[in-house]
């Protein structure tokens, strides 16, 4: 928390859901009890414990139940985050658990839940991968209501809000979320929550400002106080002076009519000024994504990420629920192509109750590609299913954290026996799938040459490639500002992989978040990538850049890129040629 002018507080939380927004605040108390006292149950009333907790569950079911059946038709698409929330009330490992504390420790069922919540919260520390951190909101989430049915609170009445308002919460469920009136909140702000949060994308898709994890807001923050949200820097100003109002008014004038000019040519084509075509995909976790790429001028699904369905639950998906799910994400996408990735996942972690063992350093675990060819059975699962679904339209096949050409032989071995099942099961299939790999571990980058002999494309995952050839945990505040995709190695990384594709004939596209930046487009093109896939909301700034741009200069930008020797000259360099588009275009640098 910072002091600027006199009166004015500004707070920095995680952007996670882009645009400016001003008005007034509305606190709400959305989040759990915060007093759980322990008190011993005697044996004989254990019983009559837990038919407390049951009960309490079911109520918290009934209210979601509820909230389902009347769930506005915005929010149609978000209904399936509530069907999960449901489906955690009654998960093992929290209603479960929570019985068997009672039983167990003969204690009163909101210190039992609490406890059996800080222990999955503890098991998610380790997880590095972000949405899947955010995961443990959700269970938090679960834990809140069932919690607040068991003590009796109150719950927010959200059709009570009458005036167009800023809502300010210690956290918000999809749940509270869904009951919001779109028309009446101007945007969010949480204390809990991050980017991946369901909360989160929820607030994107519906384009509203959104600041998360901002830790301390309902403290700080009063109902009726004037606040202003930047959702793109993730910053908040309380009490904004005169002139603040005034600079952020026309900011916010600014960012609208830019929006509106980006999406009104973001169908046009991502081409440059001297013809060269790219093409703008959409990175997506769930099939309700696909709309907002294509509404925000996508080519296509350049990422689909697989791993939400083996998440919150049990046990592993079967082929026919993916079968069906892919088919739908490539039937509604079709004919712009969907590439598909196979799991990327610890599956420990994925499932929540596994078996195997805590992994000390899980980046550097037993994941991915790794996980897959581990466990052979639930590998072929999700091959069997890619393949039959790729029948009903344009899809491709994708392996992620490719680290050498054995992995790429096995994970090909293993396609090919899917294949062959299905054959010789008389089950539709697509025979001539296209196969490529994710390049993100610098292994991969140093074998792309024997590697492109294998595949017919790379996808270059800058997010886990910066941290992988940098050695930086984003989530690291000493050494996260190292991080940067403009770092010289990361750029001779890529310059290394988009060569060897295109002497080996094959395609090179990008799908980290660098490719969803317009102020990384000049570098991009200028090392002749085929495609970027980024996430729905930056298509029409990227493409609106490419379209600004002359491959040829960019081309001769590279030469100059490659002769720096540092993120600041790079950058400087970028600034200094393309500071003036960047700017007319009001992209920040
Ligand atoms: C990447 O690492 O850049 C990538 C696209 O994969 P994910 O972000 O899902 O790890
Ligand atoms: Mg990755």
């Amino acid at each position: 928390m910072t002091k600027n002018t006199p009166g004015e507080t500004i707070l920095t939380g995680i952007g996670a859901s882009p645009g400016i927004c001003i008005g007034k605040a509305y606190l709400v108390d959305t989040g759990g009890v915060d007093i759980i006292n322990k008190y011993a149950i005697e044996g004989k009333k254990l019983g009559r414990e837990t038919d407390r907790f049951r009960s309490a569950v079911k109520r918290a079911m009934d209210e979601l139940r509820e909230i389902l059946e009347n769930i506005p038709e915005d929010f149609r698409q978000h209904a399936y985050i509530i069907e999960t929330h449901m489906a955690l009330l009654k998960d093992k490992m929290l209603y479960g658990k929570t019985i068997d504390t009672i039983e167990q420790d003969h204690v009163n069922a909101e210190w039992a839940l609490k406890q059996v919540v800080s222990d999955i919260q503890s098991a998610f520390k380790n997880i590095t991968d972000p949405y899947l951190k955010e995961r443990s909101n959700d269970i938090a989430q679960v834990s809140d209501r069932i919690m607040r049915c068991l003590t009796g609170a109150e719950t927010v009445n959200f059709a009570e809000i009458n005036k167009r308002v800023i809502l300010v919460a210690h956290d918000l469920s999809p749940a509270d979320t869904s009951q919001i009136k779109v028309d009446r909140i101007m945007g969010f702000i949480t204390d809990r929550g991050g980017k991946a949060s369901h909360t989160a994308i929820i607030a994107r898709s519906l384009e509203i400002p959104a600041i998360m994890g901002l830790s301390e807001a309902t403290r700080v923050i009063k109902t009726d106080d004037l606040i202003i949200i930047d959702g793109t820097a993730g910053t908040l100003i309380l009490n904004p002076s005169e002139q603040t109002l005034i600079d952020y008014e026309e900011r916010k004038n600014e960012y609208q009519a830019r929006q509106a000019a980006m999406t009104r040519e973001s169908h046009l084509p991502a081409e440059t000024l001297d013809g060269f075509r790219l093409f703008a995909m959409g990175n997506i976790e769930l099939p309700e994504e696909i709309v907002s790429v294509i509404d925000h001028g996508g080519d296509g699904i350049g990422l689909y990420r697989t791993e939400f369905q083996y998440m919150n639950r049990p046990d592993f998906p079967s082929e026919e629920e993916l079968f069906e799910k892919y088919k739908e994400v490539i039937e509604v996408t079709s004919p712009k192509s969907v590439t598909i990735r196979t799991l990327d996942i610890n599956g420990d972690k994925a499932l929540m109750n596994g078996t195997d063992p805590e992994e000390e350093n899980p980046a550097l675990g037993l994941r991915a590609i790794r996980y897959c060819l581990k466990k052979p059975e639930v590998f072929m699962t999700q091959l069997r299913a890619i393949l039959r679904a790729a029948a009903f339209g344009n899809a491709r096949i994708m392996f992620p954290m490719i680290n050498s050409c054995e992995e790429v032989l096995e994970a090909k071995k293993m396609l090919k026996a899917a294949a062959e099942s299905l054959d010789r099961e008389g089950i539709r299939y697509r025979k001539d799938i296209e196969i490529g790999i994710l390049i993100e571990v610098p292994s991969a980058v140093i074998m792309a040459d024997a590697l492109a002999e294998m595949v017919d494309f790379f996808s270059i995952g800058t997010n886990d490639l910066i941290q992988y050839a940098l050695a930086i945990d984003r989530g690291n505040r000493e050494v996260s500002h190292m991080y940067n995709a403009l770092n010289p190695a990361i750029i001779r990384m890529i310059k290394q992989v988009a060569d060897v594709a295109k002497e080996k004939g094959i395609k090179v596209t990008m799908c980290g978040e660098m490719a969803g930046d317009p102020f990384h487009i000049p570098v991009l093109i200028g090392l002749g990538l085929d495609e970027l896939s980024m996430n729905p909301q930056s298509i029409p700034a990227v493409k609106s850049m490419i379209r600004s741009l002359r491959a040829d200069d960019a081309k001769k930008l590279m030469q100059d890129v490659l002769s720096k020797k540092s993120v600041k000259e790079i950058t400087d360099l970028i600034q200094e040629t393309y500071g003036n588009i960047l700017s007319d275009k009001k992209f920040a640098a």
